[in-house]
């Protein structure tokens, strides 16, 4: 029997990368509250993805990054615009951020043969008058549409932030396309493509938006310890900042070797003729994977197959947000694009150091089946 292939094996920099930025810890004790590591970090970030200095700011997570956002741009919902429309096909974080922030949930479906939402597919009928924000996402990791999105917020008026957890490589590739009007969330969780263990960023052309961003991830407390915006505790630590710069560190080395492993993924799928099933890095971030089946049977005929062989396969936003229980408990209507997609896109094993052989048999598990020698 062999070991279990897990669906995504994080590597982050090793304990001793940390320690020469960890060791002016016990000199300064500052271990939080923007401290020089969290300056290092931002400054570094914000050259690498913008392409220019104060266009980003660090937060505790994705969640935070993304809740963050809302209050610096949209506010806490006002004069009736309580809704937050936000495609299902995403994970549950988007609509927890923006539950926290003070709106409700309104899911909305996918447009045929897409993945995810743009302006020109919002749904006929929709009430717009009670929308007081919209959260597009990038699916795993792709470029946000900025340009679209900020079209669509000059338009409406509506404010527009987008969940672009998974985006760091595409905003990497391209500093400075991520960035305009409207303000991008980005994750560095330990299973995205560029992580600090938990933390995430606001990415972002206004520079008072991002001082409004940080000001709502300490309380909303900014120059003075007086509470003068909404706010929570969403500030990430000097500790995870380190883990942060040490990444960067690595990032040369990094990229090629996931240049290797979508290179051995892409030859090994051509191989099996299976290379138009495949979704692969770069189209999307280097930490997915994607077997798209032709129907949701396929999809449950594939995932058993490889489960039997060892391998592991995850629906990384399951059915959509609007089919998550508590979501359902709370009204969200069933969107038939968004599971018949959702049940489709299966997550495949991938990892920075994943090796050859172990592609080459998840593409036999998948070609046959069955994996078993
Ligand atoms: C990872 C992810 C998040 C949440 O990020 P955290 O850092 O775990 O809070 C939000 N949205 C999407 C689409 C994600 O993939």
């Amino acid at each position: 029997m062999k070991t279990t292939l897990p669906v995504y094996r994080p590597v982050l920099p090793p304990v001793e990368s940390l320690l020469p930025y960890l060791a002016g810890l016990d000199a300064s004790r500052i271990y939080t509250n923007r401290g020089t590591l969290n300056e290092q970090l931002e400054s570094r970030l914000a050259l690498l993805l913008a392409g220019r200095a104060e266009t980003l700011v660090t937060a505790a997570s994705g969640t935070a990054a993304l809740q963050a956002a809302i209050l610096a741009h949209a506010g806490r919902p006002r004069g009736g615009r309580t809704l937050a429309l936000i495609p299902g096909y995403t994970f549950v974080a988007t609509a927890f951020a923006a539950l926290a922030a003070g709106y409700e949930p309104l899911f909305c479906d996918l447009a045929p043969a897409s993945w995810r939402l743009r302006p020109d597919d919002l749904p006929p009928g929709l009430h717009t008058e009670h929308l007081g924000l919209v959260l597009p996402v990038a699916p795993f990791g792709e470029m946000p549409l900025q340009d679209d999105w900020s079209a669509f917020q000059a338009r409406t008026g509506i404010p527009v932030v987008i969940d672009a957890a998974a985006s760091f490589e595409a905003a990497l590739a391209a500093p400075g396309a991520a960035v305009g009007a409207v303000p991008v969330a980005l994750s560095f969780h330990a299973t995205k493509s560029f992580s600090t263990g938990e933390g995430g960023a606001v990415l972002w052309a206004d520079r008072e938006g991002l001082v409004r961003a940080a000001q709502a991830m300490n309380f909303g407390m900014i120059y003075t310890r007086e509470s003068r915006t909404a706010g929570f505790n969403g500030k990430l630590s000097e500790y995870h900042a380190a883990i942060g710069l040490a990444w960067l560190d690595g990032l040369d080395r990094r990229i090629a070797a996931r240049r290797r492993v979508a290179a051995d993924y892409r030859a090994a799928a051509a191989a099996h003729g299976l290379a138009d099933r495949l979704i692969l890095p770069p189209e999307i971030a280097s930490c997915y994977a994607l077997f798209r089946a032709d129907t949701r049977a396929e999809a449950d005929a594939v995932a058993a197959a490889l489960a039997a062989a060892g391998i592991e396969t995850r629906r990384w936003y399951g059915l959509g947000v609007q089919a998550e229980s508590y979501f359902r408990a709370h009204g969200a209507a069933p969107l038939p694009e968004t599971e018949r997609l959702a049940a489709r896109i299966l997550g495949l094993p991938i990892a920075e150091d994943i090796g050859a052989a172990d592609i080459a048999r998840i593409l036999r598990a998948l070609a046959t089946g069955d994996a078993h020698e």
